[in-house]
């Protein structure tokens, strides 16, 4: 199976609707599980779900996944790892802000409707159980432990997602951007500079310079130097598109 093979079924209009900008940066993303196939909204149902079982590993592993993750959580005393998580526990849930809103998770469900990934990000932040505070310290993707692997992917799944949507239509998206619990922030050369909350402990800023005709807008984002003890890179990538996808969806409007 190679990108080529899912991209021959995607609409190839290089809409740029979904987070990947373009088919076939989209069926790159697909084939590495970095992006949902319901992010096109080109495809019909039927396509969808004949790409969802081209893909390796067809089938439901996610959902597997999310259910593993709850078997690991079941023993987790909320009370105790709320405070580190910057949650707030109640009798036998925990509330958590994730991409600007309330999310309540029991230790077999969730109260709101999520999407699959976004459940499994939840639940990897909560097992994780991080407890350090911030360190006001920011850096680099691939300054992070086993960053340098996945800096790549990071860069074109997210900076340059957001540098393209920041491009397009900067006023929209700043306004989006900042509903994700976001700030402005002080003191950086960039020209826009925000920070934001996708989950509580793990604030992204990200830096943002709008193109010109010489240059095309750019983005970079910096993280807590604590970050890793709340999320992995692995996750952390997912945790960029997720918010990437979050800005590009109907969720913040
Ligand atoms: S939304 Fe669909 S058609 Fe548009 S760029 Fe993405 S994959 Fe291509």
């Amino acid at each position: 199976m190679t990108p080529l093979d899912i991209y021959k079924k995607l609409p190839r209009k290089n809409c740029g609707k979904c987070s990947a900008g373009t088919c076939m940066a989209f069926a790159v993303q697909l084939l590495r599980r970095m992006i949902p196939v319901s992010e096109c909204p080109e495809l019909d149902e039927l396509t969808k779900k004949e790409i969802d079982a081209m893909l390796p590993g067809a089938g439901d592993w996610k959902e597997r996944r999310v259910q593993e993750l709850f078997q690991q959580i079941a023993d987790m005393k909320f009370a105790k790892i709320s405070e580190g998580l910057g949650g707030v526990s109640e009798n036998d849930f925990l509330k958590i802000r994730y991409m600007g809103r309330d999310v309540i998770v029991t230790h077999s469900d969730f109260r709101e409707d999520l999407d699959i990934w976004d459940k499994l990000l939840i639940l990897m932040y909560i097992k994780n159980a991080g407890e350090k505070p911030l360190s006001d310290k920011w850096v680099a993707f691939r300054d992070l432990k086993d960053g340098i692997i996945r800096s790549e992917s990071f860069h074109e799944a997210c900076e340059l997602s957001l540098a393209r949507m920041f491009g397009k239509d900067y006023r929209g998206f700043l306004e989006r951007i900042l509903k994700l619990d976001g700030k402005e922030a002080q003191g950086f050369s960039a020209g826009h500079s925000l920070i934001i909350y996708p989950l509580p402990k793990i604030p992204f800023l990200v830096l943002l310079w709008p193109g010109d005709e010489e240059f095309a807008p750019d983005c970079k984002i910096l993280f807590d130097a604590t970050v890793t003890d709340f999320l992995d890179v692995e996750a952390l990538l997912y945790l960029g598109i997720a918010v990437v996808r979050a800005i590009n969806s109907k969720i913040i409007s």
